[in-house]
């Protein structure tokens, strides 16, 4: 049960009153008592002496009944005692409270305690209750002496009323002493407690909404003693707390800015390989929300079973691990695995992944490698060629006078073409080397196409293809002349390799969203479905055959494909096969 500060206050008061009243009490009730007592047993004996004195002897020993009655009755109504008077065997001889009739029918005396000490001579005293008057009384003997010894006993008696009176006025007056200091205590204590329980509550109250994490109050200072230090000391400690409140909170925003902006996914699991935490980047890789599966098994909620054993692996053994996993989601995807233990106090309590898309890094490994040999290839095909001839012609074949000159023309063919790839290979490498610097300018696209398709005429004849120049007259563009004319180049040399005979090419533009859009459409063989994706990676040809009969290297396009996202542009296709492609590119003005 709990009792509060105010109650025990005022018990406390009360129980110190009742200790001090009942000590008071019971000391001057018995004192008082006692005084009383005596000073009425005094005076009884006085008043015996003086009574005892007026009783003629020789009248006692004669037993005068009439004499004894009279005096008797007399000194009775001056005293207000009751007087009785009794020989020396004990036989009532008179009483003031009785008649003569009654006297006779009283009992023997002789053993009443206070009459058997006077017939020793002394003067008897005791306090009994009388049956005869129902109420406790005071007695007192005296011995009545002459020369020839005790003749009889003087008794004098008094109701003990006054004494029990007084007692019971005293008592009175101390149980209602008692019942103000009560009432007082009450009062008293109700106010000091108020006034020293105020503040405290006050403090309990603004202490509760600290717990709450509402700092925005403070304990008003409202004394300067203990309660006033207590409640300096709950501010300080509440400020603290608030201070280091915050702290954690920028510290957690800090942190979890960090968790959800990063690139890679992260999940944190606990030592039962429940997911606790995961970041944006694991609910894209895995198409899950974080809500769904925070707080479920990993492999409930994530079933890639290849994880669950890497965390279950640094779970048992304490010890850092990284693999390398493949997820099917739906598209082939690699990611590097690098799954750390935490530890509470020495013990694995969870552990933390983090999972790195290498797929890009991987493609490109594969891109490199593939080059390498494609380049290899390549250069391989001529070179073989060539060295092939010059062994023939060595051989003698350089006296043979019809054929010695057809062999150095293939010679020479294979010559231009490993010429040719070369320039291509160094203007790819040098497109792609980050130190590149455009030489950007104001020209006119129209009249640089002019100029370019000026370079094909013999081509264009043999063919007898026809070409269109539909850009509009006052077309101008800012961007690095040479590198356009690159552009404009290779996509032409292709339109006119890959037509039919008598073909035709339109080059023409358009304007979106404040860019130039070029289109260079051709009538010719067009391009298969399925190779228009890959068309522009390097070394990439629908017809390899063909086109290195065309005196092709595979890296038109790719060149092409650089020099526009050097300038922020894009490039495109749309071919239906057997009827001709449309290859397009965007550049702003
Ligand atoms: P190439 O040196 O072989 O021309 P490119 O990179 O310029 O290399 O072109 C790659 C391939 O794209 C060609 O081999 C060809 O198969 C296809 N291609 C390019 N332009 C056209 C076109 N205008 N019509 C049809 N196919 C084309």
């Amino acid at each position: 049960m709990k009792i509060s500060f105010k109650l025990k206050l005022i018990f406390s008061y009360i129980f110190v009153i009742l200790v001090s009243f009942g000590f008071i009490a019971f000391f001057l009730d018995k004192n008082l008592e006692e005084n009383s007592l005596r000073n009425i047993q005094s005076s009884l004996i006085t008043q015996a002496n003086l009574i005892e004195g007026q009783i003629a002897s020789d009248r006692l020993r004669q037993e005068d009944a009439p004499y004894l009655e009279s005096l008797v009755k007399a000194l009775s109504s001056k005293t207000k005692c009751r007087i009785t008077v009794i020989n020396n065997k004990g036989s009532v001889l008179s009483d003031s409270e009785k008649s003569q009739e009654e006297i006779t029918q009283m009992e023997n005396h002789l053993y009443r305690p206070e009459v058997k000490v006077a017939l020793t001579g002394s003067i008897g005293i005791d306090t009994r209750y009388s049956s005869t008057l129902k109420i406790n009384m005071l007695y007192v003997a005296l011995p009545i002496k002459d020369k020839t010894g005790i003749t009889g006993i003087l008794r004098l008696s008094l109701p003990l009323e006054s004494v029990q009176k007084t007692a019971f006025v005293i008592r009175k007056i101390v149980l209602i002493g008692l019942f103000f200091a009560l009432a007082l205590a009450f009062v008293l204590g109700s106010i000091v407690a108020g006034r020293t329980i105020q503040p405290i509550n006050r403090m309990i109250q603004i202490s509760h909404r600290f717990s709450k994490g509402d700092f925005s109050r403070k304990i008003i200072q409202v004394s300067k003693d203990e309660i006033g230090e207590l409640a300096v000391t709950l501010n300080k400690m509440a400020q603290d707390i608030e201070d280091k409140i915050k702290e954690a909170k920028a510290q957690n925003q800090k942190l979890s800015a960090i968790f959800n902006s990063m690139i890679e996914g992260i999940i944190v699991v606990d030592k039962t390989s429940r997911i606790i935490s995961v970041n944006p980047t694991i609910e894209k890789i895995f198409s899950v929300s974080k809500k769904e599966i925070e707080g479920r098994a990993f492999l409930e909620a994530i079933r890639n079973n290849d994880t669950y054993e890497i965390i279950n692996s640094v779970l048992a053994k304490g010890k850092p691990l990284s693999a390398e996993i493949s997820l099917i989601l739906p598209v082939r995807k690699i990611f590097e695995i690098n799954a750390t233990p935490i530890f509470d106090n020495n013990i694995v309590s969870g552990c933390l992944i983090v999972l790195h898309d290498i797929t890009e890094i991987r493609r490109l490994e594969t891109v490199r490698s593939d080059f390498v040999a494609n380049v290899s290839h390549e250069l391989k095909t001529p070179l073989t060629s060539i060295k092939g001839f010059v062994e023939t012609l060595l051989e003698g074949a350089l006296g043979d006078k019809e054929n010695n000159r057809n062999f150095l023309k293939i010679i020479q063919d294979h010559a231009e073409r490993l010429n040719s790839l070369v320039e291509d290979l160094l203007s790819l490498s040098h497109l792609e080397s980050k130190e590149i610097v455009l030489n950007k300018s104001n020209f006119n696209l129209r009249l640089q196409l002019e100029e370019v398709i000026l370079g094909f005429k013999s081509q264009l004849k043999k063919k007898g293809i026809e070409i269109k120049n539909e850009l509009p007259a006052s077309i101008s563009i800012n961007a690095d002349k040479d590198r356009i004319e690159q552009v404009l180049t290779n996509l032409i040399d292709n339109a006119i390799k890959f037509n039919k005979e008598k073909g035709s090419i339109f080059i023409y533009a358009q304007e979106v969203d404040g860019k130039i859009k070029v289109f260079v459409e051709d009538s010719g063989i067009g391009i298969p479905e399925k190779d228009i994706s890959r068309i522009f990676e390097r070394f990439y040809r629908v017809d390899k055959a063909r086109s290195r009969e065309l005196g092709g290297t595979g890296l038109g396009l790719s060149i092409v494909k650089h020099i526009v996202e050097l300038h922020s542009g894009s490039v495109g296709v749309e071919s239906t096969e057997g009827l001709g492609s449309k290859f397009w590119f965007i550049l702003s003005r």
